[in-house]
């Protein structure tokens, strides 16, 4: 695999970036809320799950009290900062506008620490979701070292589920569940994979070793790590299963990378169409896995662009055909009764209802 470009790629990089980022005219984006199953499932306790989807592959859950933010980002610096040729750094302005109020946050989860994952998470754990404890790799916690207001709130993840070492071995189907302190929610880490991110390149990759003391002030400096998926659940109030259970992935990967254990299907999927060309059968083969009721499109608006929910401005993410997407989402839901998907613009909402 290649890796870093020299300048002069950065430089055409950028151009094809620009380029190649595609207009939303006849996509079925979705605006707004949405609870499918609001009319027909009905009882006099029943609960629901709000996905809130932020954009950029972020998203805000909330089941109750229980409030969890997976990766928020709203910065979008442009294609320049992003190819390290200017700084980067958090934008205030962007997150105070369009972050919802997250102050009883429990959990922020972060998939891998590119900066349109992470770059937001440390001042949002600091200003907006004080309570909240972060959950990440060996690098994200590295990186997140830099910020002292975050001492003791960042866990690093140590292990994963493997579904790839698992095949066959049972000694290797640990389970490493983590609890998220005062809540019903457990989630599960899985090894997952980044794909390139184009033409088969990745960049950023490499992981850190070492607590930095300062955030680093280049796009490339905010290094992949370890990528993860998540099987994350919302268990019944009194009971040890799940009442919600989602799958999510903030990279697209080859299977059977991000892979949760065998015979476990779940409520929705939050799938990742950024560079899913890059990688096979990607959704398709993930989606027949899991067997979701909901799949939710994420990652596929253009972050080198500034933020935006509104639905004239919104483009897609550059090299990644939303289309090509869709025809395996819906291979997939016509192969599955009462499935639905959805492809959210930013601040829409899919509430989810279960009886418990
Ligand atoms: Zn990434």
């Amino acid at each position: 695999m290649k890796t870093i470009p020299s300048s002069q790629t950065v430089l055409l990089a950028s151009l094809l970036v620009v380029l190649s980022s595609c207009g939303i005219r006849g996509l079925p984006v979705s605006a707004g809320s949405s609870c499918p199953d609001c009319e027909t499932t009905d009882c006099p306790d029943r609960e629901t799950l709000s996905i809130n989807y932020l954009g950029s592959g972020g998203y805000l859950l909330r089941r109750g009290e229980d409030v969890v933010l997976l990766g928020p980002f709203f910065s979008n610096p442009g294609v320049l900062t992003a190819l390290s040729l200017l700084p980067i750094g958090p934008n205030t302005d962007a997150i105070e506008q369009w972050l919802p109020d997250v102050m009883t946050a429990d959990a922020i989860i972060v998939g891998h620490a590119h900066y349109d994952h992470l770059l937001d998470v440390g001042w949002i754990a600091e200003h907006r979701a004080p309570q909240a404890m972060v959950y990440g790799s060996r690098t994200v916690a590295h990186l997140l070292a830099a910020l002292p207001a975050l001492e003791n709130r960042v866990t690093i993840i140590n292990s994963s589920y493997s579904a790839g070492e698992s095949a066959g071995n049972s000694k290797d189907k640990r389970e490493p569940w983590i609890w998220i302190p005062e809540t019903r929610v457990r989630f599960l880490p899985i090894k997952s994979e980044h794909a390139p991110h184009f033409a088969g390149i990745k960049l950023m990759t490499g992981q850190l070793h070492k607590n930095l003391d300062r955030l680093p002030a280049r796009a490339n400096g905010w290094v992949e790590g370890r990528t993860l998926a998540f099987l994350i659940e919302f268990l019944h109030p009194t009971e040890d299963r799940a009442l919600f259970s989602l799958h999510y992935q903030d990279a697209a990967s080859n299977p059977p990378l991000g892979y949760p254990p065998p015979d476990l299907t779940v409520d929705a999927a939050l799938v990742c169409v950024a560079s899913h060309r890059e990688v096979s059968d990607y959704p398709g083969n993930l989606l027949q896995r899991v067997q979701p009721r909901h799949v939710v499109l994420g990652h596929w608006e253009n972050f080198f662009a500034p933020y935006t929910q509104d639905l004239d401005e919104l483009r897609g993410v550059p090299f990644s055909d939303p289309w090509d997407f869709i025809d395996q989402v819906e291979g997939y839901v016509a192969t599955s009764q009462g499935t639905r998907w959805t492809l959210p613009a930013p601040g829409s909402e899919l509430v989810l209802v279960a009886c418990p």
